[in-house]
C-alpha cells in the first residue's frame, strides 16, 4: 500500500491471556508473520506477560506494548505500573486513554496528558486512544469530542513528541460490538484528528504523525479501512486474540 506513513498494527489482549497461552499465541504470530517486514507489529499482553512475551519476541520483528501505565515514577502508589518498570521488559510502547479506562477507571484528558509525558520521558511512544460515544456521534457530536480529547491530551506535548505519538481513533461504538465504523466514517475523522494536530502543531508534524483505527476490526474489513489515506493500521482487540486472525489483518492490508 502506497503511505509515506509505516502501518502500525497493535494487539490489545486486554485482560485476557495466562502466561502460557501468552506465549503460544506469539510463537503462532511469529510463524505466521515471520516475514512481513514493511510494516510494525506490537502485542500489548497484560502486566503479568510482559516478561515471557518480551523474551520470546527477541527473535522476531514483533514489538512490545503495554496497556496502560501510572502518570507517577515511583512512589506510594499501592497498584500501579511505571514507564521505567515496562522499560525492564524492553517495552516500546503503551495505550493511553483507552476507552475501557475512561469508563472504568474514569481516566480523564487532564491525566492521560500527564501519563503522555511520563511515557515520553521514559521514551515509551504512547498510542493514545480517542474516540466518541453512539450517543455523541447522534447528536452530532463527533468532531467536538475528538477536539476536547486531542486538546485535552496532547496539547502539551512537543513537536518531537506528537511525531512519537500515535493516535488510535477508536469510536466507542465500535469497539467489541462487531459494529464497525464505515472506510468512509474512519477517513473523515481521520482527516478531522490530523486537521487537529495541524492546529496544535504544524504540518510537518501532522503529516508524519500516524492515526490507528480501531473498533472491530477483522481480516474482511481490514483491507478497505487501511486503505483509506488517513488510516495508518489499527488497533486491534477481540481479533488480536487469536493468531490467524490478528495475522490476517495484517497481511490482508499490505
Ligand atoms: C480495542 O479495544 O481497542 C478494540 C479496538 O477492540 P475490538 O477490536 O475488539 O473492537
Amino acid at each position: 500500500m502506497d503511505k509515506d506513513r509505516k502501518l502500525i498494527f497493535a494487539g490489545n489482549w486486554k485482560m485476557n491471556k495466562t502466561v502460557a497461552e501468552a506465549l503460544d499465541l506469539v510463537h503462532d504470530l511469529k510463524l505466521d508473520l515471520a516475514n512481513v517486514r514493511e510494516v510494525d507489529i506490537v502485542v500489548c499482553p497484560p502486566f503479568t506477560a510482559l516478561a515471557e512475551v518480551s523474551k520470546s519476541i527477541l527473535d522476531s520483528s514483533i514489538r512490545l506494548g503495554a496497556q496502560d501505565m501510572s502518570e507517577h515514577n515511583f512512589g506510594a502508589y499501592t497498584g500501579e505500573i511505571a514507564a521505567g518498570m515496562l522499560k525492564e521488559f524492553s517495552t516500546r510502547y503503551v495505550i493511553l486513554g483507552h476507552s475501557e479506562r475512561r469508563q472504568y477507571q474514569k481516566e480523564t484528558d487532564a491525566l492521560i496528558a500527564q501519563k503522555l509525558l511520563a511515557a515520553h520521558s521514559a521514551s515509551l511512544k504512547p498510542i493514545v486512544c480517542v474516540g466518541e460515544t453512539l450517543a455523541e456521534r447522534e447528536a452530532g457530536g463527533t468532531n467536538s469530542v475528538l477536539e476536547t480529547q486531542v486538546n485535552g491530551c496532547l496539547a502539551g506535548l512537543s513537536k518531537e513528541q506528537m511525531e512519537e505519538t500515535i493516535i488510535a481513533y477508536e469510536p466507542v461504538w465500535a469497539i467489541g460490538t462487531g459494529k464497525t465504523a464505515t472506510a468512509a466514517q474512519a477517513q473523515e475523522a481521520h482527516a478531522y484528528l490530523r486537521g487537529l494536530v495541524v492546529e496544535l502543531f504544524d504540518e510537518t508534524v501532522a503529516r508524519r504523525v500516524r492515526i490507528q483505527y480501531g473498533g472491530s476490526v477483522k481480516p474482511s474489513n481490514a483491507r478497505e479501512l487501511m486503505s483509506q489515506p488517513d488510516v495508518d493500521g489499527a488497533l486491534v482487540g477481540g481479533a488480536s486474540l487469536e493468531a490467524r486472525s490478528f495475522a490476517d489483518i495484517i497481511k490482508n492490508s499490505i
